[in-house]
């Protein structure tokens, strides 16, 4: 494939228009699928009817629904308040109640909006309200990770050389079916200690070697803003700690608690970052852009980590399609994690190489800020560790061979081009 460098202007221009031509049918399949693809934004309308609905229902106003602490307060814990509201058979029924004795549940108002009142597979459902599987579960474990071997202090995971995790609640204003900390997340609402809080700072404090601090829990934004406040302002007093970094999934389930006054306190402490939780392209509504316009005009980057998730987002077009919504409202997404072998969440688990298959289909295909890192985390608190279609297939003293997205396989000097040994 020498290139004609010969050829006239003309001729050369016509090639790239073949060659354009071959690009555009690259994503026919994509175009096509994305069109049956639901989105946040394509729902909006019926998302607002349903408001509508629930707000009757509890028999409040516009307002309330925009105060988060009166979507926590009504987060719909009840089949017999889902059924107002889903379209639910009586095994339905039945399972949600069976499951619900032994995993808690809870949505807010605002998810539950977002749920297919007739579609039992509907994404958002199937994220947010317990299904008989996970009772039969016989090959998860409570603590895969074996997270409580990697807590060198109380509040903290030590994974890494150089950051850490604080986990300053177990609050979560939904509890997601897939929860990877299912066992702490349990039944009893449990904030972090002032105290434990006290020994984790302190813990940063004496480890100089720590520059980055992960926040989360549980929800680090079901902290109050004095909370946060406190927490982020003891953090800027440690010198080596050089940014900060806030896990929530409030922008997917409860996007009203970015408020002005939080994006007040986060303006006050940076660098901070956020890193959120959305899986579905459907998650992201307009009320998402709104918070994110919020967060990004107080200067905090947000970054998406997902996880790969059977029956929800395993699916090379879906996954494209939820990486280039969150673009649309400045999410950078940053993770794919493969799922873990949590008791009671492993019949959303896929094979490691539908993960791969979807990377497959971004990288080339869509533009590198929509390609997240897929991950597996290793056993034992190891890491997380990236996995990745394979680009390099050979290599040699002078030359590597390459795979290109397209699967053209060349040869490519390994090093400077060596004009005598040719
Ligand atoms: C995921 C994680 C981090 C952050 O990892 P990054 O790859 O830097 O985002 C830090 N500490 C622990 C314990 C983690 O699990």
């Amino acid at each position: 494939m020498e290139l004609k460098r010969e050829l006239s202007a003309e001729e050369k221009r016509r090639l790239a228009q073949e060659r354009a031509e071959e690009l555009r049918e690259r994503i026919q399949d994509y175009l096509e699928a994305s069109k049956h693809i639901p989105t946040g934004f394509k729902l909006a309308d019926q998302y607002e009817e349903r408001k509508q609905k629930i707000l009757k229902i509890l028999n409040a106003t516009e307002e309330d629904w925009y105060n988060w602490k009166w979507q926590l307060r009504n987060r719909f814990t009840s089949t017999e308040q889902l059924a107002k509201v889903l379209d639910l058979t009586d095994q339905e029924i039945e399972d949600i109640e069976r499951v619900g004795k032994k995993y808690r549940w809870a949505a807010s108002p605002y998810y539950v909006s977002l749920m297919d009142p007739k579609d039992p597979n509907c994404p958002i459902r199937k994220q947010a309200i317990p299904c008989i599987e996970e009772l039969n579960d016989t090959v998860g474990e409570a603590d895969p990770m074996g997270e409580e071997f990697t807590s060198p202090a109380p509040g903290i995971t030590r994974r890494y050389p150089d950051r850490l995790i604080i986990n300053v609640t177990n609050l979560c204003a939904m509890y997601c079916r897939h929860c990877q900390r299912r066992r702490n997340i349990g039944e009893v609402d449990k904030v972090t200690p002032k105290a434990d809080l006290e020994a984790a700072l302190d813990y940063v404090r004496q480890n100089p070697e720590i520059r980055d601090v992960l926040l989360t829990g549980g929800d680090a934004f079901m902290l109050s803003n004095d909370q946060l406040d406190w927490l982020l302002g003891e953090l800027d007093k440690i010198e080596h700690v050089e940014i900060k970094r806030l896990g929530t999934r409030t922008l997917v389930t409860m996007p009203m608690r970015v408020t002005p006054e939080l994006c007040a306190v986060l303006e006050k402490h940076h660098p901070v970052y956020v890193n959120t939780h959305f899986n579905h392209p459907k998650e992201i509504t307009p009320e998402v852009a709104k918070a994110c316009d919020r967060l990004t005009k107080a200067g905090v980057p947000i970054g998406n980590q997902a996880v790969l998730l059977r029956g929800i987002n395993n699916d090379p077009h879906v996954m494209k399609k939820l990486n280039h919504e969150l673009l649309k409202v400045r999410i950078r997404p940053y993770y794919i994690f493969h799922a873990k072998p949590v008791k009671g969440t492993t019949h959303f688990i896929t094979r490691v190489e539908e993960g791969i298959q979807i990377m497959e289909h971004l990288r080339g295909y869509t533009s590198g800020l929509a390609i997240p890192t897929y991950l597996i985390n290793a056993p034992h608190g190891y890491g997380k560790t990236p996995m990745l279609p394979e680009y390099l297939v050979s290599s040699g003293p002078d030359y590597v061979t390459i795979r290109t997205w397209e699967g053209r396989v060349m040869k490519y000097p390994n090093g400077v081009p060596n004009s005598v040994k040719e």
